[in-house]
Order: C-alpha cells, then sequence, then structure tokens
C-alpha cells in the first residue's frame, strides 16, 4: 500500500478519478455523540487523504468539493466518506485540509524523534504512542523517569531539529534485510506491499506508515510538557510539537492575562493569590456554618417564647443546611408542633424538611415531597429531603396549616 499521501506528504491539491461510490451508514462522532449518518464509501485511484494509521489520525477534505468525513483502511485501500454520491470514472479533485495534516505530521515525526531518543539516551522504549486533539501521549516502557531526564530528553530533541536532520522514506521488499533491523511499531496486521520505513538520518530508522516532515526543522520546536503514571510499570510521556506549541503558548499567556487581572498580581504570584483565596473561603464557610447554627437556636427561641404561638412554625430561608433544619426541630420540639422548613431559591431547588407528631408527618410527608417536586424519606416525626422546585411551597405550607390547626382541635 502506498497512496499518493505517502510518496509526498506535501501535497496538497490532487486529481485523480472515482474508482467506486457505494452507500453506507457510518457512525460519525458529532459533539461528542455518536450517530449513524447516510452517505457513501468513496474509493480513487489514487488519494492524498491519509486513511488512519500507525496512530496518526485520518485527514479531513474535499473530493470535487465534497467534504469528507472520515478516511478510513480497508486492507491496502482507503475509504472516502462523503454525503453526496460521485459518478465511477468521474475525475475529482482533492482538496486536503492542510492544517489539520501539517499538525499531524508534526506530532507524529515529533513522536519518532523523542521514541529514538529516549531509548538511546536512557533505554526507554517505546510501547504505544496517542496523537491527542490538544497533547499527544507516547507510552514508555518504565516505572519512573528519572529527575533530570525529561530536561536532557527536551534539549537533545530541541538540538535535533536545530541540526535540520532530513527525513528519508524508504521502500524495502519485505524480504530485504534490513528490514530485520528497524523496529516495527505502528505497521497494521493487515500490511500488503513494500515495507515503508522512515528514516531520520543518524537518529533512526523505523516502519511507519504516517505521513512525516521531510526534515526534522519543520518541527520548529517540541516541548515536553511531563511525565505521569502509565499503566502497571508504564509512564506517559506528554508533548506537543510545533504549531501547538505557539497555540499552547498563546492560550497560556491569555489565562495568565485573566488571572492578573482577577487576581491583582502578577503571574508569578498567581498560585500564592489563589491558596490565599481558598484559606480565606475556608475560613468564611466555617464561621458562616457557626452563624446559621446559632442563628437556628434564636429562630426556635423566638418562636417558643411567644405566648400565642400555635401549633404551627413554617420558615423558609435562602441559606442553610439540613443541620440548620434539624436544630430548629429539635429546639423547638415537635410533640403538639408542626414544622415546616425549607431552604435553598424561593423559585429554584432546595433542601426541605416537615417535623411533627408522627401520625401527621407520616400522612401528608410524601403530599409535601410531590408538591415540592422532590425525594423524601422519614421517620420518627420527622420527613426530609430534597426540592427540585420550591415554587409550590405555599401549598404545601396551606396543606400542614389546615392539618396543625386540628391538632390544636384535639387538643382543646
Ligand atoms: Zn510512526
Amino acid at each position: 500500500m502506498a497512496f499518493q499521501c505517502q510518496r509526498d506528504s506535501y501535497m496538497q491539491e490532487f486529481d485523480t478519478s472515482v474508482v467506486s461510490c457505494e452507500p453506507v451508514e457510518l457512525k460519525l462522532e458529532n459533539n461528542g455523540k455518536k450517530e449513524k449518518v447516510k452517505g457513501f464509501n468513496v474509493k480513487l485511484k489514487d488519494t492524498i487523504l491519509f486513511p488512519e494509521g500507525g496512530g496518526q489520525p485520518d485527514d479531513l477534505g474535499t473530493i470535487a468539493g465534497v467534504p469528507v468525513l472520515r478516511v478510513m483502511r480497508q486492507g491496502p485501500e482507503a475509504v472516502h466518506f462523503i454525503t453526496s454520491a460521485l459518478e465511477e470514472g468521474q475525475e475529482v479533485h482533492i482538496e486536503l485540509d492542510w492544517e489539520r495534516r501539517f499538525d499531524h505530521m508534526q506530532q507524529h515525526t515529533g513522536q519518532h524523534l523523542i521514541t529514538a531518543l529516549a531509548d538511546t539516551m536512557f533505554g526507554y522504549k517505546t510501547t504505544s504512542w496517542e496523537l491527542g486533539r490538544q497533547r499527544s501521549s507516547i507510552e514508555l516502557d518504565t516505572a519512573a523517569a528519572k529527575p533530570g531526564e525529561m530536561e536532557a530528553l527536551e534539549a537533545a530533541v530541541n538540538e535535533k531539529i536545530r541540526a535540520h536532520v532530513p527525513v528519508v522514506v524508504q521502500l524495502l521488499s519485505t524480504d530485504d534485510p534490513t528490514v530485520e533491523k528497524v523496529r516495527s511499531r505502528g505497521l497494521p496486521e493487515d500490511h500488503a506491499g513494500p515495507i515503508r520505513v522512515i528514516d531520520v538520518e543518524g537518529v533512526d530508522a523505523n516502519m511507519c506508515c504516517g505521513t512525516h516532515v521531510s526534515n526534522l526543522s519543520h518541527l520548529q520546536v517540541i516541548k515536553i510538557l511531563g511525565t505521569e503514571k502509565g499503566k502497571k510499570t508504564k509512564t506517559n510521556l506528554m508533548f506537543i510539537a510545533g504549531n501547538r506549541v505557539l497555540k499552547y503558548a498563546e492560550r497560556s499567556y491569555s489565562i495568565e492575562k485573566s488571572l492578573t487581572g482577577l487576581l491583582k498580581t502578577g503571574a508569578d504570584d498567581h498560585v500564592d493569590a489563589v491558596d490565599k483565596l481558598q484559606k480565606t473561603v475556608k475560613r468564611l464557610q466555617k464561621s458562616h456554618l457557626t452563624v446559621l447554627r446559632e442563628m437556628a437556636v434564636l429562630i426556635a427561641q423566638n418562636f417558643k417564647n411567644k405566648p400565642d404561638r400555635g401549633h404551627f412554625f413554617s420558615l423558609h430561608n435562602k441559606d442553610g443546611d439540613n443541620e440548620f433544619m434539624n436544630i430548629i426541630a429539635s429546639e423547638i420540639g415537635f410533640q403538639d408542633t408542626v414544622i415546616f422548613l425549607t431552604v435553598g431559591e424561593e423559585k429554584g431547588a432546595g433542601l426541605f424538611l416537615l417535623a411533627g407528631p408522627e401520625n401527621i408527618v407520616t400522612e401528608l410527608g410524601r403530599r409535601v415531597s410531590e408538591l415540592l417536586q422532590g425525594k423524601g424519606a422519614g421517620k420518627a416525626g420527622r420527613y426530609q429531603g430534597k426540592s427540585n422546585s420550591l415554587v409550590r411551597r405555599a401549598e404545601a405550607e396551606a396543606l400542614l396549616k389546615e392539618h396543625s390547626c386540628k391538632l390544636a382541635t384535639v387538643e382543646e
């Protein structure tokens, strides 16, 4: 298998003809969701649109002006998925989404270079790699990298880029003795035809089907972002290459600028400033809770001190939690009083507590919960839960008030 994109990775436009066009349905990812899309699988005489392989994602572009949504590998052939039909034998012009492809080339050749130097410098073999949308990762066969190794690796990799080392593609027949000498990662199982070797002159020779830059200088720069623990005895190395480094710097700078505005300190003090803020918020939350607890006791005492307090107490407070409500209920005592408490946004979600004589609470707990679009549970004269909407709170209150009146009559 050799497509035009493999013979010349830099070709952005190409004329060819349609070999076949079959109607199909394909599952495509759209905004994180997989959706079935009706369309056509198109095979071309040759293509500059790379089908996924060797860890490299597929290309995008257009065929005769029609957007290509996926390019898949079928044995030695590339299948292009588009949503409107083309005629067999039709001459077509292909345009490649060059920005996407060149980015893939930079990350892929970057991976070959890092992989080669991680091996020669530290003996860390690469076991797999992934070209991610934001950053790429290389799985190294070591439990951990030693301090300073990644810095040395990054320096060495960038030195090779500065030395503008040529990258040459060699095609070897399967019985060529040199094939034995090159490593064999990223070669699909259904591989056919000559073996393709990517030769980074004097640095690395590796079997690969991907599209690569023709000279290491085209990588511009590689940033090793760091390592993290991988599967079992592996370490994942994260990196970005080429334009991604520029984009990363641009994004980092814009975040830094926003933080400087928000925190009113320079970048060097951002971490300290956030740390201070977090500590202050924690302290305030703690004292806020203390105040709420004290307020709960005062609310209860205030009610108990009223000479004509009756048998019903209802309160809504924006702030508060289950403990706040339970303190009020316990302080008032609910053997002969129906207590209805809610906290949260007046017309939004919140928490509720119903307390009172067990028979009333058992009878009305679920009804109140329904009115508040909530979910609750209760025992021993308490029924509490979460409310999805406190909009009908007044109705629940009226219902409870009515029943508490009966309580008063029974008593008298
Ligand atoms: Zn490769």
